[in-house]
């Protein structure tokens, strides 16, 4: 009975890792979601599958759901994979499944994915740091538990590179926050369903880009990095 958190990268089944097939290559059962693709659940063609994303129509199991599932199949079976998009502890909720299973003396191992928020930037050739351009980067969601009370973000971030996960649906509201500190005339590039054949990019300025046409799942990139990959792509023969 142990419990592996495995990151599935983000989305092209080439960017996971190789011990993260390894562990799938030995799972009893393979507990996945939505963002994770589906073409990677061949390396466990003899495990049990247990989905638990969102389905067209219908809502997402509940956390604490996913978490009972977890315990159940890690009481149930020696190899349990809980298969997640990107890296597992990136806005992925690993850590919550981590302390559930944990709390029932249930072993849990992480394995890491190579995450959306420089995987999907990188693949696209834009370096979310460059030398005299930018120094930092800060990773945000711009959805927040909206139970919580009191918002932890800010947006007065003073990194030079700033990436939006879970962007878009309050795009309008974050982007007139980060105006707030930043020019408005700083570039801005959205990435739809990166390292897949359906990626889109849409470029823009921090005053425009909340009136463009985007769907998730897409990430918010904001700063002169933004530059940096046109005059890269400029210069491509
Ligand atoms: N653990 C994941 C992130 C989960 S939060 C990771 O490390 O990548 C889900 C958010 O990730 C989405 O709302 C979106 O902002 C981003 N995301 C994940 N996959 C993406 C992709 N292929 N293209 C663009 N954004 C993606």
């Amino acid at each position: 009975m142990v419990v592996y958190l495995v990151g599935a990268g983000p989305g092209d089944p080439d960017l996971i890792t190789l011990k993260a097939i390894k562990t799938l290559q030995k799972a009893d059962v393979v507990v996945y979601d939505r963002l994770a693709n589906e073409e990677i659940l061949k390396y466990a063609s003899g495990a049990a599958r247990i989905y638990v994303g969102k389905r067209a129509g219908a809502h997402s199991k509940k956390q604490d759901e996913i978490n009972q599932i977890l315990i159940e199949q890690g009481k149930k079976y020696d190899n349990v994979v809980r298969l997640k998009g990107g890296d597992p502890f990136v806005f992925g909720r690993g850590g919550e499944e981590m302390l559930a299973l944990l709390e029932e003396g249930i072993p849990v191992e992480v394995i890491p994915g190579v995450t959306s928020a420089i995987g999907v930037p990188t693949s696209s050739g834009l370096p979310v740091t460059h030398r005299g351009v930018a120094t930092s980067f800060t990773v945000v969601t711009g959805h927040e538990d909206p139970t919580k009370n009191e918002k932890q973000v800010q947006w007065n971030y003073n990194a030079d590179t700033l990436v939006i996960l879970m962007g878009v649906g309050h795009l309008e509201e974050n982007i007139q926050k980060i105006m707030e500190h930043k020019d408005p005339q700083t570039p801005v590039c959205v990435i739809e369903k990166g390292t897949t054949p359906d990626e889109r990019m849409v470029l823009g300025t921090l005053e425009n880009i909340a009136q463009k046409d985007i769907t998730p799942p897409a990430l918010v990139i904001i700063g002169p990095v933004v530059d940096v990959y046109q005059s890269l792509q400029s210069k491509k023969r």
